[in-house]
This record gives structure tokens, sequence and C-alpha cells, in this order.
């Protein structure tokens, strides 16, 4: 036995030798441990002496993702120790081990057997090498053997490396990971800012962690164990209100409740907890926490149920703490507004002059904190799913929109990367707005109105200032999403009237209510295994013709004025869709006229953006009067890809050729039935894409207001004969990589790269 062992180090010590660099010398280390050694897992943390930490550099068995991210103060928890005595620890059981610490990245809870070994040369601790059991495991004296002898390996590869460079770099390299995730670009732009955490009341999981001063931990105290005694007592209340109604087992539930509200593992631990700084939340959502994992762990499924209990228990508290820390907003620094589920109305805890940026770990580009983002010139990023929202209030935060990423803590060198970027960007801005009165015109003398989607008052005044021709899409959705239940029809009126007037002369195109797939309002949810195939736009309108009525009413009454109204039917599969919603225009405008005021019928066009409409373009063309090309929902629908959905967010791209060929069938159908076509999806607002479809002869082109002059830049640069030659070539490829370098290039070559950099 002992023989094959040695053999087997002798093997692994001569691969670690044999290793190309540390890297690769740590992977063979915590593999072929792990292999022979027949554990969970294997580890190796490096003591970074810049940071005062022990860093996870390399594991197998643990989440990858938590490489650079798991970090230990020196003296904190298990690995902390070992590093601290430079001593070897084996435990069978880390969770009664009393510097046990639970680290949430890396499911700890389901490890228990520890063996620890510090990785020391020269009397000098330089990390920790360990190895893990799920089970409870007592590590044999050959295991230590095993172990001991592979981080004496290990040290001479780390002062190696450290000799020649090679460990700074890595421990950089691994420290820019922790600070630097990516999501989706929301919206686009460049800012920096503190982080400022908004997180849904009553949800304990979302509560952050928040450092409070000395003089604060009494009153923490005694919120903390008023609201205990308010849940006792709530306790009580219901014990008694159910007593005769309950049977007596689920009565006892509410003794088990009591119970645990007395027992000192909670209430000592949460009020330690506060008093080493964490406010009354956090430590909270710590401890339940922490009793949650125990319980779930547990064989008894009586027990693991006590899981749900103890939430329970701990949401209750929570509320009755929220109701007495009711936090103050008083934000006078530049910050960047970050959470898991950020709701419309959260926008407004931050003063709009302080609104530096907004980061969430769910949604993408499409989802309404986007799209509110983007109206409002604010950069954001969608989807940061790892970001540890709970642990970041106060931090600076950068946030890149163009590329969808986010540099927590970002390091001096990336500062200085992206303050040239910013100093790029207000350069172009200076540039561009030198454009603001001049036409949007080809070099050859094409006119392509340049519009703006919107969807917020606020908009009107950003718009004009951008010398917009028009509204090319109002989301009309929008208003509905800041509002508790739906809005009446004066109200919408009202709205409507201000947008209309606001614009006016100019056209403004509503988009009748969009809701649906992925924009569910709060106070009408639909709840689908396949919500963009599901009941969406049009199709929810035509079952409700009293939510449709009251609006198409609304809209048509606002056009009173300066009958500058466009109207828009979204998600249009069929023409029997557009005959049943004419019909309900008609009733509209009829009961309207019926009731006094000559009323005009306003134009009416059909969004483009199912495959089935494309080929239905000429029955369409018999009813309406414009076409809008959605590239949004389009290029989901053509490609299969959901427009949400981060894992597969490479895919969906406008510029592949399917899309392309897609396009040009609906401009050319469209316009052999004399009816103009827009294009309102994201697309006409990126400048390499918008290219593609002045080639194609696109009518006139809306976007956020923050891509207008850009585009306008674009358009007054090229002649459509030029654009449309490059649409010939590309149309002959078969590849997006390649259309998208043929148009960049021509559009860098055109002397307008700055339009690109700041993209790529
Ligand atoms: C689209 O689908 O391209 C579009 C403009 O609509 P929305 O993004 O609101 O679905
Ligand atoms: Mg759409």
């Amino acid at each position: 036995m002992k023989h094959r062992i040695f053999d087997t180090l002798r093997h692994i010590v001569q691969d670690v030798n044999d290793a190309s660099g540390l890297i690769e010398a740590l992977n063979i280390v915590v593999q072929r441990t792990r292999q022979e050694m027949l554990v969970d897992a294997v580890s190796v943390y490096f003591r970074d002496e810049k940071t005062s930490q022990l860093v996870l550099m390399a594991t197998d068995g643990l989440n990858q993702d938590a490489i650079g991210k798991i970090r230990f103060r020196l003296d904190e928890g298990l690995i902390g120790l070992v590093s601290c005595q430079a001593e070897t620890l084996n435990i069978n059981d880390a969770h009664t081990h009393p510097n046990y610490l639970y680290v949430t990245e890396t499911d700890e809870i389901a490890f228990h057997g520890f063996l620890g070994v510090p990785i020391i040369q020269h009397r000098h601790v330089l990390g920790v090498l360990v190895a893990r059991q799920k089970k409870i495991r007592r590590f044999s004296n050959d295991d230590e053997t095993f172990l001991i002898t592979l981080a004496a390996q290990l040290a001479g590869a780390i002062s190696h490396a450290e000799k020649a460079g090679e460990l700074t770099q890595l421990l950089e390299e691994v420290g820019e990971k922790l600070f630097n995730m990516s999501g989706l670009s929301g919206s686009p732009g460049i800012s920096i800012g503190e982080a400022y955490v908004v997180f849904p009341p009553a949800n304990l999981e979302a509560v952050p962690d928040q450092a409070i001063a000395e003089d604060e931990i009494e009153q923490h105290i005694k919120d903390f164990n008023h609201a205990v005694e308010n849940v006792q007592q709530e306790f009580k209340e219901l014990a008694h209100k159910m007593q005769g109604i309950l049977p007596s087992e689920e009565l006892a539930l509410f003794n088990v409740f009591a119970l645990m509200l007395k027992s000192d593992t909670l209430i000592d631990v949460i009020t330690n907890r506060i008093r080493a700084g964490q406010w009354a939340q956090g430590a909270l959502r710590e401890t339940i926490d922490d009793h949650v994992r125990q319980f779930n762990t547990m064989e008894d499924a009586y027990f693991r149920e006590r899981a749900t209990d103890i939430k329970d228990l701990g949401r209750r508290i929570l509320v009755n703490l929220q109701n007495q820390q009711i936090t103050s907003s008083d934000v006078t620094t530049p910050s960047v507004l970050v959470g898991e589920e950020i709701v419309v109305s959260q926008f407004s805890e931050v003063p709009l002059e302080y609104l530096k940026g907004v980061v969430s770990t769910k949604g993408s580009a499409s989802s309404h904190v986007a799209i509110l983002s983007n109206a409002l010139g604010v950069p954001c990023v969608m989807g940061v799913e790892n970001l540890p929202v709970s642990r970041i209030k106060g931090q600076q935060i950068l946030v890149d929109g163009y590329r969808g990423q986010i540099f927590v803590k970002p390091s001096e060198h990336i500062l200085k990367e992206y303050r040239r970027l910013i100093r790029d960007e207000e350069k172009l801005d200076d540039r561009l707005n030198l454009l603001v009165d001049e036409p949007s015109e080809t070099l050859d003398g094409i006119h392509i109105p340049l519009h703006v989607n919107t969807g917020l008052l606020a908009d009107i005044s950003p718009s004009l200032k951008s010398g917009a021709e028009g509204v090319g899409l109002y989301r009309t959705e929008i208003p509905f999403l800041v509002r508790d239940g739906f809005p009446g029809e004066d109200e919408q009126t009202e709205i409507y009237r201000e947008i209309l007037q606001g614009f006016a002369p100019r056209p403004v195109t509503f988009r009748t209510l969009d809701i649906g797939g992925d924009k569910a309002l709060p106070y009408f949810p639909v709840i689908e295994d396949n919500p963009f195939l599901g009941w969406r736009g049009i199709r929810i309108m035509l079952d409700h013709p009293e939510i449709f009525l009251t609006q198409i009413r609304a809209i048509i009454r606002a056009n009173v004025y300066e009958n500058n109204l466009r109207l828009m039917l979204p998600m249009i599969s069929d023409v029997s869709e557009v005959d049943a919603a004419l019909e309900l225009i008609k009733q509209a405008h009829k009961e309207l006229n019926n009731a006094g005021e000559k009323i005009p019928f306003p134009t009416i066009g059909v969004m483009i953006e199912v495959p089935s409409a494309v080929y239905q373009i000429a029955a369409l063309a018999k009813r309406v009067d414009f076409f809008s090309i959605g590239t949004n929902d389009l290029t989901q629908y053509m490609l299969a890809v959901d427009r949400n959905n981060k894992q597969v967010a490479e895919l969906y791209d406008c510029l592949h050729p399917s899309v392309l060929k897609t396009i040009q069938e609906i401009l050319s159908s469209a316009h052999r039935h004399n009816k103009p076509v827009s294009v309102c999806g994201e697309m006409a607002g990126d400048p390499v894409s918008a290219l593609v479809l002045i080639g194609m002869g696109a009518d006139s082109l809306s976007m956020s207001v923050g891509s207008l002059l850009k585009v306008k830049w674009l358009v007054r640069s090229f002649t459509q004969a030029q654009a449309g030659q490059l649409v010939e070539q590309a149309m002959k490829m078969e590849k997006t990589s390649q259309i998208r370098l043929l148009f960049s290039r021509a559009i860098d070559d055109a002397g307008l790269g700055a339009l690109i950099k700041s993209i790529q």
C-alpha cells in the first residue's frame, strides 16, 4: 500500500516539475490529489500579501467560478487557522469546529471531512492545500503525508513563480476576476458611481450586508428585540385564533416557533453579529441562512421541513424590523442602482441627477428596467448573475453598458483605461451635437427620417433637442408598468395628449399595449411556460377588448388637438388579428364621434416581428397604411433564440444572413404595395446595422435618443448607393461575422471609426 502511494507521489511530483507554469502545476496537484485520495474536493489557497487575504487559486470539486472570489482574512475560518498556526489541521467534521465558516459560493455546507496543510517555504506560509470530504472522515497518517509532500512540492513551484514575477501577475489576474463581472448590455454608455443597493421588502434573501457604527449597535439590538417580541405576540394571537380550528399537532407548531424565538442559538447569534458591526436585518439574514442550510442537510424529512419554518420565522421578524427601520435615501453622490430584481418605482430612490448607472442580476436588454435606462440615457447592465448584491453596498462600481460588464472597486489601471474612453465619448458627443439641426440625408440626397423610441414623458425634451423628426415607437406599456393598476381612460388621454402635443407637428407612433413575454404588469400577471410564444401583445388585447377599447379611445381622443398620431399594432401573426383589431378601432372611433366632436381616424400600421407576418405583407398592405419592423422580436423568432436568455445571447444577432434576407423580403414586398417601412428595433440604433438598413432601403429608422446623432452622422457620410452595394456583397456572405466585418470596415474607412470603437 505504502509503496503504491509513494509511487503515485513520485509521478505527481514529476508532472508538477514538468508543468509549463504555476497554474498548470496547481491544476495537476488538485486533480491528481482528488483522484488518489478519493476525496470530494481539493483546493489551493494563496496568501496575497497585497490584500492580506487567502485566495482560492485552484480547485477540483468546488465551483470553478469561485476561483479568485473566495477570500479569507489571514486568520479567518479553518483555512486561516492552518495558515496562522502553520500546522496541519485534520478534522473529521469541520462543522463542529469553532473556526468553521460557511462560504455560500462553494456549497460549503455539503462538506464535513477537512484536511488542510500549510504550503511553507523558508518558514514562510505561502498558502494552504486542502482536501475535503462530503461525509464525516478522519484522514489517515498516509493521507497527511501525501498532502504534506505535495504542499512542499508546490512551495517550490510557488517561490519559483514569485521570483519570476508570475505570482504577482497571477494574483492580479484573479483579483480582476473578482471585480469584473459580465452580463448583458441593457443601455449603452460608461459611468462610475457608488453602489446603491435596492432590495424587495420582506425578502430575507435580498437583504444586503450593511456595516453600522459603534454608536448604532444598541439601537439595532433594541429594534431586533422589539421585532422578536412583536412576532412572539403575533404567534400567541395566531395560536389563540386557531384553537379549535387546527388539529393539536399543527397547533404545536406555534410552540416550536415560540421555542425557536426563545432559543439562545438564534437570538444570541443574531445579537453577536450586530455587536460585530452588522446591521440587524443583515444579522438576521445571515443567521437564518445558517439554520436553513443546517436543516436542509438533515436526512430526516421532518427536520428538512423545519427549514421552511425557520425561513417563515425569519421573514416575520424582518417585516417587523423593516417597519421600524425605514431607510432614508437622501443620495447626494453619483450612484449606481444595483439590485436583484429592480422595479421601475425604485428608480425614484436615487435623484435622477445622481443616477449614473443601473445593474441588475436578472433580466436582459429588453426588460423594462433596461428600456427605462435607455430612455434616461443611463448605462445599464442586466443579468449579472454572480453579483454578490448583498455585499457591495457603497462600493465603487464602473458600468460599461456597451460591453455589458461591470467592475466592482476597479483598479487604477482599469479606471485609467475607461477615463480615456469617457473622454473619447465626450469628444464624439461634441462633434455629434453639431449635427442637431442638419438634415438626415445621405450624400446622394435621400432623406431618411430618424425617429425616437420612447415611453416616457421625460423624454420629450431630450428627444427634441437631439433633432428627432418624430416618435417611431411609443411603448405605451411603460405608463402601465409604473402604476398599481390599469390607468383609466382620462388618465391615459392626458399622458398621450402631452406626448402628441409635445412632438407636434412631428408624427408620433403609438403602439398599442404590448404586454406579456417579459413585460408582465404586476397587477395583471401572465404565467406561462413559454411566454414569448404565448399570450402576448395583440393576443391579450383581442381577448380583453375592454382594455384595448379604453386605450384606443384614449389615444384617439388625445389626437384631436394636433392630428399627428400613427397607431401601431404589435405581435401580429395573422391577418385575422388585424381585422379584429380594426373592427375595435372603428368601434371606438364611432363611439367618440357619436358623442360629439369630429375626431380624425388615425393612420394605422402593423409591426412585423413574427415570421408568419413577413409572408402576409400583401394581405396586410390591403388593410393598413405602414409597416414597422420590430427586429428585436423578429431576430428572436427567426433564430429561435430567447432574447432574454443569457445562455444563448451569443447566438442572438440581427446581422445573421437569414434575418437580413427576411428584412429584405419585408422591404421589397411592402414597397411593391407602396407602403412605407420603418425599423424600430434596437438594430436601427446600432451604427453597423443601421448602415445595412439604409442600404436595403428602409424608409425611416427609430431608436433610443442616445443613438440618434450617431446614426445621423452615418446617414450623412454615405450615399445610399454605396450602402446598397455593401448590402449586395453582404447578401452573398454565409456568416454573420463576415457581414459585421464588411460594414464595420466600411464605417472605419469612411472616417467614422469613433462610432464603433466604443462598442467593440
Ligand atoms: C421589437 O420587437 O423589435 C420591438 C421594437 O418591440 P419590443 O422590443 O418592445 O418588443
Ligand atoms: Mg417586439
